[in-house]
């Protein structure tokens, strides 16, 4: 009954719930250590698990479909308008919700080989065509991306960082592509993971909505903020292009509480700091292993990184029967590769010796 492009979909796979794994491989809950899904190893804040908790005495009642209080905190942190926002269930969201309003059957996306997932997904789910334009050193080629654009593209995803290579393209190259791009193009600009970006390594998206209104920055509370299992994302557009999408965006798309909790969350800059300075460690202690056990990765700008180790099913497979858990990346068209993300020293430390143990023998 359904249309082609919908049968054609791959679905996305998501990963099996740790009960579940630890009954399969007979090992303990507590002893795993799931380092899979980019998730902040420090779980969410005080300050936003306390506005949660408040929430709940008042669930009866349907959230703000306007989010007026997150939209007003955003408008302020990024001196933009609330008409230039948009809240998601999920950054995911977001990018579904750019897909419905500025794609359809006859229009077709473009994007990077190896990139974020649902770029494909939220494209083929209305009938779009999906130009995938190879990856250059397993990150956007920028240039490849604007030759590849046809007068019926009308979206182009960067992921910047990149998910799951964490390859970084600098401000610049951004702006460039924004200055040779065609105005009818919406440039999906995905910051997922910006908030982990040195200082040296930061440019400023928002900022160049005054002179791009075809560009939407996406962000998310999943990531630097802790808030993955609440569902919070965003993005600042043109009110133009905030406007469409809200009008396929379901009218209450965001519960009270992860509201609540991303407005508290926003306003937590220590917690943040705290989060980017453990992942950064993290990496440290990680990529130092992966140096030393003469594993090739690739330099990574998010929380996570990307390591070759040929046989990525069968290390996948050890790992796990040692209850670790991380990414195989087989279906990003990288079958030698696994993703890390990074976590607690402690977890990293088990990571490093259960791989360290496998490569032995
Ligand atoms: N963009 C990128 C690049 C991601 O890696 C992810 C999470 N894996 C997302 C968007 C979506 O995350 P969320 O829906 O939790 O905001």
């Amino acid at each position: 009954l359904a249309p082609e492009y919908i049968r054609s979909i791959m679905p996305y796979q998501p990963g099996k719930p740790i009960s579940e794994l630890a009954r399969e491989m007979g090992i303990a809950e507590a002893s795993i250590v799931k380092l899979a899904s980019n998730e902040n190893p420090l779980g969410m804040s005080a300050r936003a698990r306390e506005a949660a908790v408040a929430t709940l005495s008042d669930t009866a009642r349907y959230p703000d479909g306007g989010a007026f209080a997150l939209k007003a905190a955003i408008a302020r942190k990024f001196d933009v308008r609330s008409e230039q926002i948009v809240i998601g269930n999920g950054s995911n969201d977001i990018l579904e919700l750019a897909a419905g309003a500025f794609l359809a059957p006859g229009r077709s996306a473009v994007f990077s080989q190896h990139a974020f997932a649902v770029y494909p997904l939220a494209s083929n789910a209305v009938g779009a065509t999906c130009i995938e334009v190879p990856a250059k050193d397993f990150g956007h080629d920028l240039e490849a991306m604007a030759a590849a654009i046809r007068p019926d593209t009308r979206v182009v995803f960067i992921a910047n960082p990149n998910n799951p290579t964490g390859t970084l393209l600098a401000g610049a190259e951004i702006e460039f592509f924004l200055e040779r791009v065609s105005s009818d193009v919406l440039v999906v600009l995905d910051e997922a993971y910006t908030e982990y970006l040195a200082p040296g390594q930061r440019y400023d998206a928002i900022g160049w909505l005054k002179r791009f209104p075809n560009l939407l920055v996406s962000r998310t509370f999943s990531k630097a903020y802790g808030l993955a299992g609440l569902r919070v994302g965003y993005c600042i557009a043109h009110p133009e292009v905030a406007d469409l999408m809200n009008r396929v965006r379901q009218p209450f798309n965001v519960s009270s509480i992860a509201l609540a909790a991303a407005e508290a969350a926003l306003a937590d800059d220590e917690f943040l700091a705290q989060s980017a300075e453990i992942n950064r460690r993290g990496m440290v202690q990680i990529t130092a292993a992966f140096a030393d056990l003469g594993l090739t990765w690739i330099p990574s700008a998010g929380n996570f990184v990307t390591f070759r180790v040929g046989d990525a099913a069968g290390v996948n497979q050890a790992l796990l029967r040692q209850g670790v858990i991380v990414r195989p990346i087989a279906g990003y068209g990288m079958p030698e590769w696994l993703r890390v993300s990074i976590g607690l020293p402690e977890e990293n430390a088990r990571f490093i010796e259960a791989l360290r143990q496998i490569l032995a023998n």
